[in-house]
């Protein structure tokens, strides 16, 4: 992918210079923010602040000091996120005569907290509903790479794209329904409302993967075959292969790699919003 040198998004949050490792109870002028802010929201602050007090991250002060390779990530993520804002504004526009709003993307090591709870290595990359922000440690592309067997800058790519797709999905209210319709079944017909969910969002950056190829012309030669590798590479059965398990499909979340690359290919070559209703299809 062409990505040094461009133009970068708005929309990053980087906490990386004060995220990365330790936890605080927040005291004195922490709690009067904390209360201020309370207010302001109309809660009760013990709620905000809980019986261990509000996690903010470090609170060591000790400054963090980033590599050459995490401020290389941090433009790549951030020229990425600044495609994906184009993007999906020129798609809502053209297929839904609406106004796309951004998510905020937010840089973080080791850990940090978001209103979906706590982000670290352990949770990987997520979107989350609750303040509309994609949570990201670059560190995962090191795993993507290394671990998980996804090669290439497109694979990485193709990861901010899938997170932005849940994004997406959250600005149509297909992300809020199908939450509470996981509330409302049983453990396995929760999972497969998930793999939905999830294999819509890889449809969504297939529409991604082509508008940039076709539209901003930064897709080099390999990327798309990297996008499609990585959407196999992280499939249900292939991770659960790798981890020497038996696939267990009602356990499935995510969608086996022929489903998740196969539905970043009907995005690629459609384009349309519409032809990634997993939700409408007879067989995923
Ligand atoms: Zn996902």
């Amino acid at each position: 992918m062409e990505w040094k040198g461009r133009r970068g998004s708005d929309n990053i949050e980087d906490r990386r210079r004060t995220s990365g490792g330790r936890t605080a109870s927040i005291g004195g002028a922490g709690a009067v923010i904390v209360f201020l802010i309370a207010m302001f929201l109309g809660v009760d602050p013990s709620k905000l602040l809980g019986p261990g007090g509000l996690e903010i991250g470090t609170g060591s002060g000790e400054p963090v000091e980033l590599t050459e390779a995490d401020v290389q990530a941090g433009e790549f993520v951030s020229v990425t996120l600044a495609d994906t804002e184009e993007i999906w504004t020129k798609v809502f526009a053209e297929q839904l005569n609406a106004r796309y709003t951004p998510a905020v993307l937010v840089l973080f090591k080791d850990h940090t907290p978001s209103a979906c709870g706590g982000a670290s290595e352990a949770t990987g990359p997520f979107y989350c509903p609750a303040d509309k922000k994609v949570y990201l440690d670059t560190a995962f592309f090191v795993t993507l790479q290394r671990k998980l067997g996804a090669h290439g800058d497109f694979a990485a790519a193709y990861v901010v794209a899938h997170e932005i797709g849940h994004h997406v999905q959250d600005e149509l209210g297909i992300l809020g329904k199908s939450m509470t319709l996981r509330q409302q079944v049983g453990q396995e017909e929760s999972n497969a409302i998930s793999v939905m969910v999830e294999l819509q969002a890889d449809c969504l950056s297939g529409i991604w993967a082509r508008e940039a190829a076709q539209t901003l012309g930064t897709v080099e030669r390999g990327d798309l075959e990297e996008a499609v590798n990585a959407a196999r590479q992280i499939g249900d059965d292939t991770l659960q292969a790798n981890a020497g398990q038996r696939p267990m499909p009602h356990t499935f979340t995510h969608g086996t790699s022929e489903q998740r690359s196969e539905w970043f290919l009907l995005g690629l070559n459609s384009g349309l919003i519409a032809d990634c209703d997993t939700f409408s299809a007879t067989d995923l």
